[in-house]
C-alpha cells in the first residue's frame, strides 16, 4: 500500500485542496497530514500573533475535519524553515513515505526551502506540488511579449481572458478513508506570544469561513460598490484572514460569486464584478512577487524610489502606531487595527498615506508595523498595498498625489460614526468638526484629551514632494552620468541618505 503524505502549509481546509484531493485520489493509499510550525520564521517576519492564534484555531478545526475522514494530521513545531525541512526528510523517511503532496507559495523564502526539500527527497519520494492559492498561477498571464504585466488593468482584462478559458471548479472535500479511526495529536501551544483573535468576528474553522462568503454573496454583494469605501458600514467581506490562511480558497469566493450573479464575468461591471476585480488584485500581487523576486526583499518597484531620504522619527512613528497623530481618521483606523487585527481597505490607504507622506517614515517601517498587527497579514497584499500608497510600486498612487486626511475623513466618514467608535474623548465634538477637533476645541475654549496634529498637512506635502522630486532629479543625474548601473556609487548615496542598503 503506497503512503501518501499531504503537507498543510496556507491551505487550512479540506475542501477545493488540490494537494489533498490529488493525495486522495487513490483509494488504497494510506493518506497522512502534516502540519510544521515555525515560530522563528514567523517572528523574523513580524506575523501578528493575533494570526498565528488564528492558524492554530483553525489548525485545530482542519484536524477535526480530516480525522473525520480517518486521516491522521502529525504535528511539529521547529524554528525556521532549514529545519522545517531537515525535519520533514527524516520524517518521510520513518513512515515509508512514497508521494509527498503539497499546495504552491510563491513568497522567494517558501519557494527557496521548498526547492531544497525536492532537492534533498529526489530518488526516494516523489513530490506532486499544486496551484492552489491563486485563481490563476503566476506566470500563466502575460504580455504579447510572454512578460508579467506592470499596469493593473491590462493585466486584468487578460486575467478575464484567461480565467473563462481555466478550469475553475472547487473540489469537493475527500470522502472518509477505508481505514480504521486515526488518533488525534495534541497540538501544543506554538512558542509564540498568545493574542486570541475575537471570535465573534473570526469564527475558526472553514464551515464558519464558507457561511459568511455566502451570506456576503447572497446579501451584501450588491452593495459593495456603494458601501465598500465607507468604513463606519460592514461594507466588505471580511474573509481576508481566511484568505490568507487558505482556510477558504479564491476559486470558492469566485465560484460562489458566479452562483449568485451568473453574468457577473461577461457584465464585466456592477458590485459583483468590483468584489471580483479585488480577488484579482489579490492574483496581482503575487503574479508580480513571482516575476520580480527584489520585492520579495522590501525592495521598491519603482528604482529611482530608493533615493527618498525617508526621515527618523520615532516619536512620530510611535504616535502614529498608538493612534495619536491629532488626525482623527488615522487614530480611528490604527486603533481599529491594534485592537481588533483588521483595518478597512480604504482606512489602510489613507493611514499608510500618511505615514509615508505626511511623516515621510519609510513604508517598509509601516510595513513591518501592519504585519504585526493584521490577522489577514499577507506578504503580497500588504508589500503592494504599501508600494502603492508610497509610490514606490508598479501602478501605484502617483507620487504628487498626496491624500489630505482631512478631507479623506470627510468624505469617507462625513458624520464621524466610524470615528467616533474608536475615539470615545471626541465624544463630545459636534459632527461639523469632528474631522477637526481643534479648531472646535479652540474656538469654545475645550481643553481636549486628544493630541493636536503632529504635523501641518500642507507644509508636510511641500515637503515631500520635494523630497521625491530631489531623488528623481539625483536618479536622472546618476543616469546622464553614466552612473546608474554603478552598483557601488549608487548604493554608497543610498545608504548615507536613506539608511537603506542599495
Ligand atoms: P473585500 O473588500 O471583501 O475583498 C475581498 C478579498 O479580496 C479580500 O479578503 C482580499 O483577500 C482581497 N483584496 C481586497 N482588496 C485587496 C487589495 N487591495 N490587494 C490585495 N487583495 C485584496 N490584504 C490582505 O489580505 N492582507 C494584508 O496584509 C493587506 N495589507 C494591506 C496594506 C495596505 C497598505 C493596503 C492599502 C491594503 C492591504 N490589503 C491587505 C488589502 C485590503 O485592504 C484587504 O484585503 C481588505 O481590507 C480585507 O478586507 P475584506 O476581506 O473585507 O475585503
Amino acid at each position: 500500500m503506497a503512503t501518501h503524505l499531504v503537507w498543510f502549509r496556507n491551505d487550512l481546509r479540506v475542501t477545493d485542496n488540490r494537494a489533498l484531493h490529488a493525495a486522495c485520489e487513490d483509494p488504497e493509499a494510506r493518506v497522512l497530514a502534516l502540519f510544521i510550525a515555525t515560530p522563528a520564521q514567523w517572528a523574523s517576519h513580524s506575523m501578528a500573533p493575533r494570526q498565528a492564534a488564528f492558524i492554530r484555531q483553525n489548525l485545530a478545526a482542519l484536524q477535526a475535519s480530516l480525522a473525520a475522514r480517518h486521516i491522521e494530521l502529525f504535528y511539529h513545531q521547529c524554528p525556521d524553515f532549514t529545519d522545517s525541512a531537515l525535519w520533514l526528510v527524516e520524517f518521510c523517511h520513518a513512515q515509508r513515505v512514497d508521494q509527498l503532496f503539497y499546495n504552491r507559495q510563491y513568497e522567494l523564502n517558501e519557494r527557496r526551502r521548498d526547492a531544497a526539500l525536492e532537492k534533498a527527497l529526489a530518488g526516494t519520494v516523489l513530490c506532486r506540488s499544486f496551484d492552489d492559492s491563486l485563481l490563476l498561477p503566476p506566470g500563466s498571464v502575460v504580455n504579447g511579449q510572454g512578460e508579467m504585466y506592470k499596469i493593473y488593468t491590462p493585466f486584468r482584462k487578460a486575467f478575464v481572458r484567461r480565467l473563462t478559458e481555466s478550469d475553475t471548479r472547487s473540489l469537493p472535500a475527500p470522502k472518509p478513508r477505508h481505514t480504521d479511526e486515526v488518533a488525534r495529536h495534541r497540538l501544543t501551544p506554538f512558542d509564540y506570544p498568545q493574542q486570541e483573535p475575537d471570535g465573534e468576528l473570526y469564527p475558526a474553522g472553514e464551515e464558519a469561513a464558507l457561511a459568511q462568503l455566502r451570506r456576503f454573496c447572497r446579501e451584501q454583494v450588491e452593495d459593495y460598490s456603494r458601501q465598500r469605501d465607507q468604513p463606519a458600514l460592514e461594507g466588505t467581506s471580511r474573509l481576508s484572514a481566511y484568505l490568507a490562511i487558505g482556510v477558504l480558497s479564491p476559486r470558492q469566493c469566485f465560484n460562489r460569486l458566479r452562483t449568485e450573479c451568473p453574468q457577473m464575468l461577461e457584465q464585466q461591471e456592477g458590485s459583483a464584478f468590483g468584489w471580483f476585480n479585488e480577488l484579482v488584485w489579490r492574483d496581482f500581487y503575487r503574479h508580480l512577487l513571482v516575476a520580480w523576486p527584489m520585492l520579495n526583499k522590501h525592495q521598491p518597484f519603482v528604482p529611482w524610489t530608493k533615493f527618498v531620504p525617508w526621515r527618523r522619527d520615532e516619536a512620530a512613528f510611535e504616535a502614529w502606531k498608538r493612534g495619536q497623530t491629532g488626525y482623527p481618521i488615522v487614530d480611528a483606523a490604527m486603533r481599529q487595527m491594534n485592537q481588533t487585527g483588521w483595518m478597512h481597505n480604504r482606512l489602510r490607504m489613507i493611514t499608510a498615506s500618511y505615514l509615508v507622506k505626511d511623516l515621510l517614515i519609510d513604508w517598509r517601517e509601516g510595513e513591518r508595523y501592519f504585519m504585526s498587527q493584521l490577522i489577514d497579514g499577507d506578504y503580497a497584499a500588504n508589500n503592494g498595498g504599501w508600494q502603492w500608497a508610497a509610490s514606490t510600486g508598479t501602478d501605484a498612487v502617483p507620487y504628487f498625489r498626496i491624500f489630505n486626511p482631512t478631507t479623506q475623513g470627510e468624505r469617507y466618514d462625513k458624520q464621524g460614526a466610524f470615528i467616533r467608535r474608536w475615539l470615545p474623548e471626541l465624544a463630545a465634538v459636534p459632527d461639523k468638526f469632528i474631522h477637526q477637533p481643534h479648531r472646535w476645541a479652540e474656538q469654545h475654549q475645550h481643553v481636549l484629551d486628544y493630541p493636536a496634529p503632529q504635523v501641518d498637512h500642507a507644509d508636510a506635502r511641500r515637503d515631500t514632494l520635494a523630497a521625491f522630486e530631489d531623488a528623481r532629479r539625483h536618479a536622472q543625474r546618476l543616469e546622464d552620468d553614466g552612473l546608474s548601473e554603478d552598483r557601488q556609487g549608487a548604493g554608497r548615496w543610498a545608504e548615507e541618505n536613506t539608511g537603506q542598503p542599495y
